[in-house]
Formats: C-alpha cells, structure tokens, sequence
C-alpha cells in the first residue's frame, strides 16, 4: 500500500539534508538575513548550535500575514516569475530560493521567529515546534533596528534523536560554525557581523560599506589573519563574461590541507573539489605536491551561466562552461605568481619579531641575555667570546664576513651601486657561509644562498626546455605498452605533441603504443607507468600534463642538485649578481619546494627590535 507521507515527516526527510548539523542551520539563517538586505548580522550560538543558535538582522523583515508562510514548504519570496507566469530557476541571485530551511528547521527544532518591517506598528511573531504549527500574533521586538528578523533556533535535532547521536563534539560543531560565519563574512564585507559563542565574542567585523577606497583585503587580513592577507598577490582577470578577482597567497604560506581556500560565486561560498584541483594546476610551479596554497577568489557572472540548483546545501554550482571557469582562474593565478617578480614573505619577520619581543624587558632588549643564549647555542657554555671564534673558525675563507667588503673601504670593488636602485638591495656581506645579506632602500633582506640559486636554475632550466627544445635518446628496442583501445587512439593522435616534448611513440595494434624515443632526462624513468599516466590525463583533461611535470620535476632534483650548496663562501660580486638574477626571474620569491628564498625586514621593524618606535 502506498501513502502520501505527513507534511512533518517531509519536512524532517528534508531536513536531513538541508540542516546537515548545526552550522548548516547557521548558514541558512544567516543567508536568508543576507537576502533580507541586512547592513548587521548578530548571531549568538550555545553549545556548539545544538543548545541555541539566535540569529538577528536588520533587513526589511517579514509581514505578519507572511509569517506563516515563511515556514511553509516550498514557500518562497526569492524565485522571479518569467512573463508566462512561471518560476524561473535559470536567473537566481538570492542564497535562498528553495523554500526549505525554514520549515526543515521548525520539524527538527524548537523555532521562533520574531519580525518587524518598516510599515508595521509593532513585531509579530510564530513558533514552530517539532513540526507543530503555533499561531501568529504580536510580540515586543528586542531589537535595535526599525526593520528586520530574529530567528531563534532551540534544542536542534531533538525531533530526530538519530540524528543528533551523530553530532561530533560541542567543540568541533562550534568550529564549523565559525568556519561558516568567517565564509560568509569574507563574501560580504558591505555587512557588519558578529559572532557569540558560549558568551565569548569570536568574531566581529565592521561594515565597509560607504567607504570610499573600500576593498575586501581589510576584511580578509581581520578574517584570515594580517599574516595571511599580508602575504597574498591580488589577482584580477577577466574573459568574456565572467570576472575574477581576490588575492592568491605566496607559497610560501602555503598549508597541509586545503583549508583556506575561499572560492564564492556571485556572492555564494562554495566548496568543490575541482576548485581545489585548479588551484594544485596554477601553483604546480612554485608547490609541492603535497602542500596546498592559500587563494580567496570571488567570480563574477551572469546569473543564467551558472546553475545554484544542484544541491540542497547549495554549496556547489555548475557552469555553462566549467572550462573556461578553470582556465581563468588557472591562468590568472599563475600569471600574478610569475610576474609578482621578488615578494618577500613578512610572516617570518613578524614571527621574528615576536619572538624577539616575548623576550623583552620593559625597557627593551636585554643583549647580555640573547649573548648568552647564542653562546650555548653553540654549545660554549656561559662565556660567549668561544663562542665568537667558533663563528670566525666556521668561515670557508677563515675571515669575518661582515667586514670581507669593507676592507678597501667601501662595500663592492665595483663603485657601489645605491640600494635605492634595486628591490633586493645591495650584497654587505655573507654569514655561516649560507645568508646573503643585503641593505634596501627601506630596511634589509636576507637571502638563503642555496635557495634561491635552486630555483634561478631550475626557471633557466624550464625556460630552455620551452625555446631550444629536449634532447631525445632513441632506445634500442622499442618499448611497447599494452592500453585499452580508447587510450592508444587518444595517445596517438596526440603524437606530434609529445614528440615535441621528445617522447616519440607510435600505435602497435590497436590496444599497445611503441614507444620509440624518450626524453634524456627522463631515461631512468618508468616508461610504462608514464604512458599510463599520460592516458590517464588525457581521458580525465584533455592534456598532456603529466609529462611536462615530469620534466619539470626532473628538471628542480637537478637544479637542487647543481645550486650553491649552503655553507660556499661568495664574493660580493656574486652575491649582487645573485641577487640581480632573482629580481630579473619569474617566481624567485620560493624555492622549489615553496620555501621562502629571502625574507625582508624593514627599517621600521628594526627600530622596533631596539626600541626605538
Ligand atoms: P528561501 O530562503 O529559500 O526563500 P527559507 O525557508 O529560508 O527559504 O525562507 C522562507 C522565506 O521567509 C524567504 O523567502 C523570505 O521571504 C522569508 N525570510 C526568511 N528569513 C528572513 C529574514 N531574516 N528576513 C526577511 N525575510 C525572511
Ligand atoms: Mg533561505
């Protein structure tokens, strides 16, 4: 026998994945404050969401006599109508337009929800309880605002006691929240926002909105930290009707995982996989594989080229054209971090800084103190002047190198060129045999030998494989790959193009490649795992990046190899010639492995070191 299932019931099936856990209730009610044209959104959480969770706005509210609506399924004010009366999915530019959150949270929770708009005397109110229905009637509003809507979230899940057996942690739930309020918070930085938790402010941003230079890296460096914002390149890029823009992070502050990756189109959060694989893609240069780079990136586009409609969460979207969305952010990301030229990471002089300061007496700094802590550092114990020879001893020169240019009298043979003239400033001299350091216009950079030559050779390296081409080693017996037919066909027909990468290969019956001539460079190589692979990425992009990473990786073990070792004393001459190199090379702010290659301090910060500002 079949039945139709309870208006309760549908709503709780619904609410299964619509309110997930608690930060799922917060987004939506935080959206729908967004969609309501709030400027302030308050919002006040116990017990990590499952105790209570009150959100309030100042937007246009919701009239009385729509109050019973609002928690109605399905029921919405959002959808547009077209000219022949029907709901048009096709133009979304609300959050909201689905008619569920509401009614899903009222069947899970204890819901109450207090609202004014401008032309009503006074608020108005409703209540749902487990699905249960209350009436509407009028009720004092505890809000400041003339407009707007406090939505009040009790005992969440405690209509479906399986659902809550799943809850993780009060703590972990709390966090999602955070994470939830930061996103959104990050997507709008018109709107004011606050967020309570447990009676603890977490969290308080300020509008931007009318400000005259107003742009989102104030917020981003509240949300995501000064170290973070300070750190990223703004990215801005267009290509036909979509426009990108926001701040692509330094490798250098690159992350374990994928966590701060922030992506919102049109306004809207959203976390997919693919955002993650482009963003590997633009970073594969300056990134290890296993680290993850830090990007906050709005799209902009025409609401009909995208489709919000693909889940409940509506934390996912699809393009019209998915690929010209990856190749934008693709190639605008990777063309800011090859012509940002020398950016020096401040986060370590900020740590540096820090950790000089927790050491402070209140008067300043207490040299005989860090002279003793180098000294047993090094192992000399309490007196610090072995210490002092041990450094000299260390020298491959035997000579101090703080004094090495300074013996005819001024820093370089050459006539000393003015820091002023160059971003990384002049060579004054070598420490440990490892540091370059050199004077800027504003203050001075120190410069990790080894590193940065890793990568001046290996971008030199790169550059000769795309202009004189590879050196090929034919083998002396084919080798033949067995594949599955597709993959042969996809294989060959992109023959030219490999050849041209120096891997010439031809079909050999219809389910094997022969494979003729190898890259030098790559002779030692597993060539049947590479043909495979090259399949594999032809059938999942279309492109034949498996093989010019593996170049590319072949190239940085050798340019790692071939670099100044730490620890070869340079002359100044080519100290300043090293450092001309990276002002002249793409990408040479990290190594290969996206290790900073210098680090910069400014004057101001060294005055701060001695107290002085
Ligand atoms: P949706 O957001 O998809 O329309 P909801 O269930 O979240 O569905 O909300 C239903 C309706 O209630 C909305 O369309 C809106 O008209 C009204 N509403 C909800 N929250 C607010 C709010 N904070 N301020 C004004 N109106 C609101
Ligand atoms: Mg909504």
């Amino acid at each position: 026998m079949i039945r139709r299932l309870s208006e309760a019931t549908v709503n709780r099936i619904a609410a299964g994945e619509v309110v997930e856990r608690p930060a799922s209730a917060v987004k939506e009610l935080v959206e729908n404050a967004l969609d309501a044209g709030a400027r302030a959104v308050d919002v006040m959480v116990e017990g990590g969401g499952l105790g209570l969770i009150r959100v309030a706005d100042d937007g246009h509210g919701i009239a009385p006599q729509d109050l019973a609506l609002a928690v109605e399924r399905h029921a919405t004010s959002k959808l547009k109508r077209s000219e022949t009366g029907e709901d048009d999915l096709t133009f979304i530019d609300t959050m909201g337009f689905r008619g569920e959150a509401l009614p899903s949270i009222g069947a899970v929770a204890r819901l109450t929800i207090v609202s004014r708009t401008i032309g009503d005397s006074s608020a108005h109110s409703i209540a749902v309880t487990g699905g249960q229905l209350g009436a509407v009637g009028p009720a004092p509003f505890p809000h400041l605002a003339r407009s707007g809507t406090i939505v009040e979230v009790r005992d969440l899940f405690f209509a479906t006691p399986a659902r809550l057996k799943f809850m993780k942690t009060e703590r972990a739930e709390a966090m999602a929240i955070t994470e939830i309020i930061r996103r959104l918070a990050m997507a709008r930085s018109d709107v004011a926002f606050s967020l309570i938790q447990d009676g603890r402010k977490v969290l308080q941003v300020p509008s931007n909105a009318g400000q005259l230079f107003a742009h989102g890296q104030d917020r981003i460096a509240r949300l995501l930290g000064e170290d973070i914002s300070a750190n990223t390149l703004p990215v801005e890029a267009a290509r036909e009707t979509v426009m990108l823009r926001g701040y692509a992070g330094l490798p250098a502050i690159s992350r374990g995982q994928a966590t701060h990756q922030y992506l919102f189109v049109n306004g809207r959060p959203v976390r997919d996989r693919w955002f993650t694989g482009a963003l590997r893609a633009a970073y594969a240069d300056v990134l290890a594989r296993d680290r993850h780079p830090v990007a906050v990136l709005f799209l902009t586009l025409p609401p009909h080229e995208v489709d919000v409609n693909v889940h409940p969460a509506k934390t996912e979207v699809r393009f019209r054209d998915p690929a010209l969305i990856r190749g934008l952010i693709v190639g605008a990301v990777r063309s800011v971090l090859a012509s940002s030229g020398p950016k020096p990471v401040t986060t370590m002089a900020a740590t540096a800084l820090r950790g000089l300061s927790d050491s402070a007496s209140p008067f300043g700094f207490e040299p005989l103190r860090f002279g003793r802590q180098i000294a047993q550092a090094s192992g000399a114990g309490d007196d610090p002047v072995p210490a002092a020879v041990a450094f000299l001893d260390a020298q491959p020169q035997g000579r101090n190198p703080s004094v090495a240019g300074m013996e005819s009298g001024r820093p370089a043979s050459l006539p000393a060129p003015a820091a002023a003239d160059f971003p990384l400033g002049v060579a004054r001299g070598q420490l440990h045999g490892t540091y370059i350091v050199a004077e800027t216009a504003d203050g001075m950079v120190i410069v990790d030998q080894h590193a940065a030559h890793e990568r001046l050779v290996y971008e030199r390296m790169k550059a000769s494989l795309s202009t004189t081409g590879i050196s090929r080693q034919t083998l002396l017996i084919p080798e033949i790959v067995e594949l599955d037919p597709p993959s042969v066909e996809r294989l060959v027909a992109r023959a030219d193009e490999f050849a041209k990468l120096g891997l010439l290969i031809d079909s050999f019956g219809s389910d094997a490649v022969a494979v003729r001539e190898v890259p030098s460079m790559l002779r030692h190589l597993d060539i049947k795992g590479l043909i495979h692979d090259l399949a594999d990425d032809l059938s999942e992009q279309g492109d034949t990046g498996a093989l010019t990473e593996r170049l590319h990786a072949v190239c940085a073990s050798m340019a790692c190899h071939g670099s100044v070792r730490a620890g070869r004393g340079l002359s100044l001459d080519e100290m300043n010639a090293l450092l001309r190199d990276m002002e002249a090379t793409p990408n040479s702010g990290q190594c290969n492995h996206g290790r900073p290659t210098f680090v910069a301090l400014k004057r101001a910060e060294i005055e701060r070191l001695f107290g002085r500002k």
